[in-house]
């Protein structure tokens, strides 16, 4: 039997990080539920135990069903009937084994049906999914969707809509237009109550959807009439048996095509504000975002895990020149470096979980008592480090797995070119990943402010002084050395005091930073296990080459040269 799980001993060793033991007595509130619920645990091991076994189940299904469905759902794709959407029929089965399993609203609370699981083995789950099919990771999990009703709707509300998520409704996040893509501020679809009917009604169009046809839908709308920015844009709950929005088209797309992606038409939609007016895009749609961001950053390494596995296996059948090709320099430092940018975009993606988990479940405690000091300060540090690095290793990791579907396509030669191998279909999945849940672009607008206030190198200096063994000090020889070019070359930039140079320097800035941090976490992995000391070495020597290239790029240019890269509107 193939498990997607327990084939992976690098999940069981980030499932298992030092942190994790702080996460689960404050999510578990020391395990005071185990009197209410009996599925509850009762110490640190039972819950590190149901998570383990919840992801076997995972792993199964994953092997077993939703990667065998795979080739066939990207054949058939969903369809339109009488304005509604139709999935693949391999799509409702593997929807279909998700849910007996119980495998929706994992890491809702255990009062609303769900698992009440951190974000760590939620996003393990997730990293799993997309290994077997990227494109149906989607529909699974946009049920993260479900947080946000959590942490901003009223009680009766999530009584409402939280249990039926548990059971299997399914969900989506409507939020682009055709005006409105990155700058969200410009979303036109209107909210407006109706005394009569007492509800609020929705009316326009949402482009670009996923799953827009899903059971419940988080809409972001204009509710302030004759206001033209973000503060005029509510939230609101829609539900598919309430009616009023029809599927005008499924887009035709390069990849993740069991995936439908919508063109809705609201008409007369009734909907259900959630929290406050004037705050869904400002509060809402952030958080909504950041949760989906770091979704699509497991979609990326699981897709990375995909693709790395096909080249491998195939790297090590086919024969050229009378050996197989993984034998050929070419081709073995290829794989390598694959493998060295896949351990070092999960150990970021699971860094960056941790952080989510302790900044959300301090802020959740907060709400049911008073936070020691200690506790605050750490509430703060989380949430800081956690906005910074969801933007970081949504855009580092999407990259990546772009550049890991590459190769992969690159060491099967023509054959990478035929549908006969799953490596075409891997690399047209990949595609989106830099694209959607803001573009990698967009990731850099929002992480930079973690180079320019010095969070980032301040994280930096704290693995520094973190304890590694003797044997790992070349490691940290290096990493100190471009932690010290990124500083200047940052310096460099601020030094100008010009916010068009910041923002023609900010990716490199930012990767710059991303390469170092992914650097220590491969060196800390590798003082855990010295398994990780291979991928540790060379992603260090390849993060200081481009190191190197960034502060070589930024210490030549000024603010003169700006000119020979703009070009006149037409
Ligand atoms: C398959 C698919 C599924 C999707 N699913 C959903 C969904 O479920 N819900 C939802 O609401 N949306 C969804 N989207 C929309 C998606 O989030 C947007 O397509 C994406 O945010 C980019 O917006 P855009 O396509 O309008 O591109 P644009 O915003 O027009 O961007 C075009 C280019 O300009 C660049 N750019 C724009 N502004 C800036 C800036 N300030 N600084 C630097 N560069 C900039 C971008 O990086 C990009 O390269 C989906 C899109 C696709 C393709």
């Amino acid at each position: 039997m193939t498990n997607y799980y327990s084939d992976n001993r690098d999940l069981k060793f980030h499932l298992t990080h030092p942190l994790m033991e702080k996460i689960v007595v404050l999510k578990e509130r020391n395990f005071s539920e185990k009197q209410e619920f009996d599925f509850a645990p009762m110490d640190f091991e039972d819950a590190m135990d149901s998570y383990d076994k919840v992801l076997e189940v995972v792993g199964e299904i994953c092997g077993e069903v939703i990667a065998p469905n795979a080739e066939g759902v990207d054949a058939e794709g969903p369809r339109v009937v009488d304005g509604h959407v139709q999935y693949a029929s391999g799509t409702r089965l593997n929807l279909d084994a998700l849910i007996k399993s119980g495998l929706m609203g994992m890491s809702l609370p255990r009062r609303f049906g769900g698992l009440n699981f951190p974000i760590v083995p939620y996003i393990m789950a997730a990293d799993i999914v997309s290994r077997a099919d990227a494109g149906f990771v989607n529909i699974w999990g946009l049920q993260d969707c479900a947080e946000t009703i959590n942490e901003f709707a009223s009680e009766e509300q999530k009584a409402e809509y939280l249990p039926q998520v548990a059971v299997g409704a399914t969900m989506a996040m409507g939020l682009t237009e055709p005006d409105a893509g990155s700058d969200l501020q410009a979303v036109q679809l209107k909210a407006a109550w109706n005394d009569e009917k007492e509800t609020w009604l929705l009316n326009g169009v949402k482009r670009f959807i996923t799953n827009g046809d899903g059971d419940i839908s988080l809409v972001l709308a204009r509710s302030e009439q004759g206001t033209k920015d973000g503060r005029g844009l509510s939230m609101f709950i829609h539900h598919k048996a309430k009616g009023g929005v029809t599927v005008r088209r499924i887009e035709h797309k390069m990849g993740i095509i069991g995936s439908p992606t919508c063109e809705l038409v609201f008409k007369d939609a009734p909907a259900e504000l959630v929290g406050e007016r004037k705050l869904g895009l400002i509060k809402y749609v952030m958080a909504l975002m950041n949760g989906a961001r770091l979704g699509i950053a497991a979609q990326s390494v699981g897709i990375s895990e995909a693709a790395y596995r096909e080249a491998l296996s195939f790297a090590g059948e086919r024969v050229q020149f009378g050996k197989a090709i993984l034998r050929f320099p070419a081709v073995y430092e290829m794989l390598s470096v694959m493998k060295a940018k896949l351990d070092a975009s999960r150990s970021l993606l699971y860094e960056t979980a941790r952080f989510v988990d302790l900044g959300k479940t301090y802020s959740q405690i907060s709400e049911e008592r008073r936070l020691e000091p200690e506790e605050r300060a750490e509430m703060k540090k989380y949430q800081k480090l956690a906005d910074f690095f969801t933007p970081l290793v949504k855009g580092m990791s999407s990259e990546f797995c772009n550049q890991l579907a590459y190769d992969a396509v690159q060491i099967h030669g023509g054959s990478g070119f035929m549908k006969d191998y799953p490596v075409e279909r891997i690399y047209r999945d990949a595609r989106i990943t830099s694209i959607y849940e803001g573009t990698t672009q967009l990731q850099v607008v929002a992480a930079i402010r973690g180079v320019t206030t010095g969070a980032f190198l301040a994280r930096i200096r704290e693995y520094e002084a973190m304890k590694t063994d003797p044997e790992l000090a070349f490691l940290k020889r290096a990493l100190i050395i471009m932690s010290d070019e990124f500083e200047h070359a940052v310096n460099h930039v601020m030094a100008v005091n010009d916010n068009e140079y910041v923002d023609f320097h900010a990716r490199r800035m930012v990767e710059m930073a991303g390469y170092i941090i992914m650097g220590y976490l491969l060196m800390l992995d590798a003082n855990r296990d010295r398994e990780y000391l291979r991928s540790a070495r060379n992603f260090t020597r390849l993060a200081k080459a481009q190191v190197r290239a960034h502060s070589e790029f930024i210490g030549s240019s000024s603010i003169d040269d700006l000119g020979s890269y703009k070009y006149q509107q037409a």
